[in-house]
């Protein structure tokens, strides 16, 4: 079992199995973005020793994300392969993806066991979709939204909340999400490499949003925790949940349960600090997984309290030096 510092127990693993996307989201990436070169990623049978070693030492849930983790050649190898563990150690396997793959995927991931799915989706309006992404096409986000439906996933859409670009939408997106039984969480923009533009100009506080939609549905709280940082609220004139990830507030450090992994076998212990460990060597230094096993001891050990973001109107604006799709959100 993994225990850090602080005596909290490490149960959730994120798994980015590439950096590449097919979209180029302004919060996420610079528009000329450069990716890794291929040889560096770590291989799908790679990603999947390493996965299985983490629930051997006792993680329940895998997320794979990306960039855009469908976007990776033959990935639904790895999605069957861990689907073999759920029952068996693994609890829940499950992913979050932009929607562009998913009229092709959704049938394949129900079959591996995947019932949950996160649909990053931040604009019900064709154009705007286009600015916000860049090159994303809105049509087959939505085709693939309605197959993963249509295939028996559970979905929940991810929006994050952009000042002066989708704060007009707030509520037609929960009326959408309401009609087609969707769960539907809100994000703040976290200061996650350099853009270009600045931060602080796209930053919209969820205190806001949430005031918002209290002008028009009546919330109350929902006492679940994931060991994230969201907070959950029940909407009744939809019956669904609402959440609120808000990670520029600590409160949810202290019950942190997760750690993340880039494709190329590197472990953040905080989405919001640098620290890192090396796990692609000792991964292919030998056979035997405990070396790897020792790597992964040894990083836990070093998991800070929380994270350290700051999002201010300053020339000098503070943010973690990797974009999002390095770590995966
Ligand atoms: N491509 C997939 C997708 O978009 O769902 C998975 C990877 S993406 C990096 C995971 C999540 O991170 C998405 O919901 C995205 O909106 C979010 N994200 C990316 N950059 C962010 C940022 N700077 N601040 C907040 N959320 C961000
Ligand atoms: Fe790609 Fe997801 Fe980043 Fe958008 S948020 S650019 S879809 S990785």
């Amino acid at each position: 079992m993994l225990i850090d510092p602080f005596q909290r127990k490490i149960s959730y693993v994120r798994v980015s199995v590439t950096d590449r996307c097919d979209f180029r989201c302004v919060y996420c990436m610079s528009e000329d973005m450069e990716f890794l070169p291929k040889k560096d990623v770590l291989s799908l049978e790679e990603l999947d020793r390493l996965c299985n070693t983490f629930i051997d030492l006792g993680v329940k849930k895998l997320r794979i994300t990306g960039g855009e983790p469908l976007v990776r050649k033959n990935i639904m190898h790895l999605f069957k392969s861990l689907g073999k563990k759920l029952g068996k150690g693994l609890e829940e396997l499950t992913l979050t993806t932009n929607g562009s793959q998913l009229t092709r995927y959704s049938k394949d991931l129900f079959d591996s066991g995947i019932r949950r799915i996160n649909i990053s989706l931040d604009s019900l309006d064709k154009n705007k979709f286009k600015r916000i992404t860049r090159i994303g096409d809105f049509d087959k986000v939505i085709q693939g939204i309605m197959a993963a439906k249509k295939a028996g996933l559970k979905i929940k859409i991810n929006t994050v909340a952009l000042k002066g670009i989708n704060d007009n939408e707030i509520l037609d997106l929960v009326h959408w999400c309401g009609e087609n039984k969707f769960a539907l969480t809100f994000i703040e923009v976290m200061p996650m490499g350099e853009m270009g533009e600045k931060r602080a100009d796209q930053y919209m506080p969820l205190t806001d949003v949430r005031n918002l939609i209290q002008t028009k549905y009546s919330l109350t709280e929902d006492p679940l925790r994931t060991g994230g940082p969201a907070r959950y609220v029940h909407c009744h004139e939809t019956d669904q949940k609402i959440g609120f990830i808000t990670p520029h507030t600590h409160n949810f450090c202290e019950m942190c349960n997760r750690v993340r992994i880039t494709c190329t076998g590197v472990m953040y212990m905080c989405l919001g600090q640098q620290d890192k460990a090396d796990l692609k060597t000792p991964l292919r230094k030998s056979e035997n997984n405990q070396l790897l096993k020792n790597a992964i001891y040894e990083a836990i050990s070093r998991k800070p309290k929380g994270h350290d973001f700051v999002i201010e109107r300053k020339q000098d604006e503070k943010f973690v030096p990797r974009h999002m799709n390095v770590t995966g959100g």
